[in-house]
């Protein structure tokens, strides 16, 4: 049967029924089917003759032992039935085809603007440390970041991101394979060297920026700054000039890990006028009063550790010096 042919069979009246055992269905060259189930109960009758006993075949629809199942199967709403679904099968992996070609080709769009967006990254960055190192600009809101914003498009954060990173990853060790954000997690370490070993490593092995934070975890490294004020401590310009001597004499390092903590006594600290408004307030809305209680006596526990520690922390003894230097000298 040609497919023009076959196109003209209206199949629906025939899967409406086939879906229904065949209750009462004549087919197009005129045979009457034999219901294949009566009352919900499988009739067990040959679909072609009604004979009994008969077996199921992989249609769904029974068949005696005289290959009546051929006689079904060359109906020309079977046979129609079987190529509109073979057509339906080839379209459909068509599409699929198509689209995983499309998400393959928006991947690749993807990945070059990804690459062409980490380059501007750092030579955004770049210009921001020349910018630093001139004097033009500095975190501190009147000191021409907002202008670098602007320019850009970037946010202040990025912006100041990618200073950060710039400064800290020198051009001579950058991996064009390597995503920004795994030059970020190297940033912080303080040796060149494990920098460079680990860019290296990440290059040649494509590694995830998971697997790297695992690896630079445990290597020496400098405080990272989170805010404009530490961003600027970290390059070794205070907003607040009297830190600058401080910078000099300790490192950034130690003035923002001072200042963090002095942030954090102020969260810690005796209860204000305004909190114990609050307090008043919430007290009768607790919907767990035990529960809160618990976890304030969980963390004044803690702050009773931490004084412990405070308190009775000594300086290492200085290291005994090695015999052999007082042999040398
Ligand atoms: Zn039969």
């Amino acid at each position: 049967m040609s497919t023009a042919a076959i196109q003209q069979i209206d199949i629906s009246s025939f899967l409406e029924a086939c879906e229904k055992g065949f209750p009462d269905y004549t087919t197009t060259t005129g045979h009457k089917l034999f219901p294949q189930v009566i009352d919900g109960e499988w009739s067990k009758a040959c679909v072609w003759c009604g004979a009994v006993p008969a077996q199921k075949c992989n249609e769904e629809v029974f068949i005696c032992s005289h290959g009546h199942w051929k006689a079904f199967v060359t109906l020309p709403e079977y046979v129609a039935w079987g190529e509109q679904a073979q057509a339906a099968d080839i379209a459909y992996s068509h599409a699929l085809v198509e689209w995983r070609e499309a998400g393959k080709a928006l991947g690749a769009q993807h990945k070059a603007l990804t690459q062409k967006e980490e380059q501007l990254q750092f030579a955004i960055g770049d210009w921001m440390v020349t910018g630093e190192d001139r004097g033009y600009i500095a975190s501190h809101s009147h000191c021409n970041y907002p202008e670098a914003e602007r320019v850009t498009g970037y946010s202040l954060s990025s912006l100041r991101n990618f200073a950060y990173v710039a400064r800290h990853v020198p051009a001579s060790i950058r991996m064009d394979a390597v995503s920004f954000g795994i030059h970020q997690l190297v940033a912080p370490l303080k040796n060149i060297e494990d920098q460079k070993r680990i860019l290296q490593k990440a290059a040649a092995e494509n590694l995830s920026v998971a697997k790297v934070r695992e690896l630079v975890k445990n290597l020496p490294s400098t405080i990272v700054p989170k805010t404009k004020d530490e961003h600027d401590l970290a390059n070794g310009r205070s907003p607040f000039g009297s830190l600058n001597a401080e910078i000099k004499k300790v490192g950034p390092d130690i003035v923002i890990a001072s200042q963090r903590l002095n942030t954090w006594w102020e969260r810690v600290g005796p209860m204000t006028h305004k909190e114990e408004e609050a307090l008043q307030l919430m007290l009768p809305r607790l919907s767990n009063r035990a529960k809160t209680a618990e976890h304030i006596r969980e963390a004044a526990t803690r702050l009773m550790a931490l004084a412990d520690r405070v308190e009775s922390y000594q300086l290492a003894p200085p290291e005994p010096k090695p015999v052999q230097e007082e042999v040398a000298a």
